[in-house]
């Protein structure tokens, strides 16, 4: 079957692999002039399946009104901004802020987050591919006695649905990893270990995935813009694209939609509503400049909102979120508060003289469960709305995408991962 993946993201990029390998003519389209330069360039580089808990929790509104008017909070909010897809995507959200809710999502979304690091595991031992990744589990450590009580309540949570994690002692923290030796002297109470996560480097994944495609086919065309997508009769018919020289157009028997937070916009033309609105975050890559004072496994500090990966001999700290549109302007005050952070736990890592600050939009969804599978277009699937977990996902929505497409039964159970879940 001839296939048309929209979008070069780590996630668009999977997909067009697993696609491959079942047999069928793949071309891919993305605006970037190479694979996973948007939001899957510089994201912090877990695969952190224990991250499963939503966005949307009882407590979320609460926190949100407090943090509304602090520039450097974890997640800015500002409602009363012309926004109308800000405010029918926060109705959404606000409707997923109660407690069965956040059980539902959280299964829901470790389902498919547990499913992808499976398959990740199996593509990285069938294909040998490299991207600076660590498998020594992820640890969560705590600088407030409150965010570790929430935590271990999230750690029971995650366990009641198949996600184990080992409660630490500062000292224990410390034994994981070393580098917090300082910390877990100082402000550390405590930490959990998800001892299968990982780290990796989702660009340089997404670029060897990429080639791994390529070898088996897959065409790449990067520099298109696609401009709009057409199905008068809830079946695509073509996608109108613009590059250098002029507009032209792509069609295939089949399409699968990962553009990332662009997805809601290009699905408008077909009338498809796609609660998907970008969730902007941030992120600095430091130099290494002292190793053995730099963390090996990654760490997420669940008090501030961040994240530590090494990426060989580099250390990326991401975090914050902010709902403020399409935009990818850098703001300092945004990225100070990684700075300090980092400065914070891991001081003697590097001089931090020349960090590089980036940004990038998450494709959020109100319930942070994905959008994967069918439309009410025949020939349209939808591969996208990865929030905060787009890396964690990716292989295993790619592998469910070549799936329905090849007509075979994806190996997880797909209720409540569809767009059929917002009617
Ligand atoms: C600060 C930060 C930290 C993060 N940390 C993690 C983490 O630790 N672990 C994790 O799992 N996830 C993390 N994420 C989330 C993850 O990065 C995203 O969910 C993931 O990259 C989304 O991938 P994607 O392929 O859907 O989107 P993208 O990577 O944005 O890909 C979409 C592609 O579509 C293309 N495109 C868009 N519009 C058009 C158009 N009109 N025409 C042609 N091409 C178009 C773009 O060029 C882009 O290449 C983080 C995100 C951020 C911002």
């Amino acid at each position: 079957m001839k296939v048309l993946v929209l979008g070069a993201g780590v996630v668009g990029t999977a997909a067009a692999y697993f696609l491959a390998e079942d047999g069928h003519a793949v071309t891919v389209l993305d605006r970037a002039p190479g694979p996973g330069l948007e939001t899957s360039f510089a994201n912090g580089a877990q695969i952190s399946a224990c991250h499963a808990k939503p966005w949307a929790t009882p407590d979320t509104p609460g926190l949100a009104l407090r943090w509304m008017f602090q520039a450097d909070a974890p997640l800015l909010f500002k409602p009363l901004r012309w926004d109308p897809p800000l405010w029918s995507w926060g109705l959404k959200f606000l409707r997923n802020c109660t407690e069965a809710r956040l059980h539902v999502n959280t299964e829901r979304t470790l389902r498919i987050a547990l499913y992808s690091r499976a398959v990740l595991k199996a593509l990285r031992q069938k294909t040998n591919i490299q991207y600076d990744q660590i498998t020594d589990g992820i640890l969560h450590i705590y600088r407030s006695r409150a965010a570790f009580a929430e935590g271990r309540a999230t750690a029971a949570l995650l366990e009641s649905y198949g996600l184990p994690q080992n409660i630490l002692s500062p000292e224990e923290c410390a034994r994981v990893e070393p580098a917090l030796a300082g910390a877990a002297k100082s402000d550390l109470v405590g930490g959990l270990l998800s001892p299968e996560d990982e780290s990796g480097d989702a660009h340089r994944f997404t670029v060897e995935l990429a080639k791994l495609a390529a070898a088996r086919g897959v065409k790449f065309k990067t520099g298109v813009t696609i401009k709009r997508i057409e199905g008068p009769h809830r079946r695509v018919t073509r996608v109108v694209t613009t590059t250098g020289s002029g507009c032209t157009e792509e069609t295939a028997d089949a399409y699968v939609l990962a553009l990332g937070s662009s997805s809601s916009l290009l699905a408008r033309d077909l009338g498809l509503k796609l609660p998907v609105y970008p969730a902007k975050g941030y992120s600095i890559t430091a130099e290494i400049e002292n190793p053995d004072a730099a963390p090996t496994v990654s760490v997420t500090d669940e008090t501030n909102f961040m994240v530590f990966s090494r990426l060989g001999n580099k250390l990326r700290v991401a975090g914050t979120a902010e709902l403020t549109g399409w935009n990818t302007t850098l703001d300092p005050v945004r990225v100070e508060p990684l700075l300090r952070n980092a400065r914070s736990l891991f001081p003697a890592a590097s001089s931090y003289t020349d960090v590089q600050p980036w940004c990038g939009l998450r494709p959020a969804t109100p319930d942070s469960v994905p959008l994967l599978g069918a439309t009410p277009y025949e020939n349209l699937f939808l591969d996208t709305g990865h929030g905060t977990l787009g890396w964690t996902m990716a292989c295993g929505s790619g592998r469910i995408i070549a799936d329905l497409i090849s007509g075979r039964t994806p190996e997880i159970d797909l209720d409540g991962l569809g767009l059929s879940r917002f009617k």
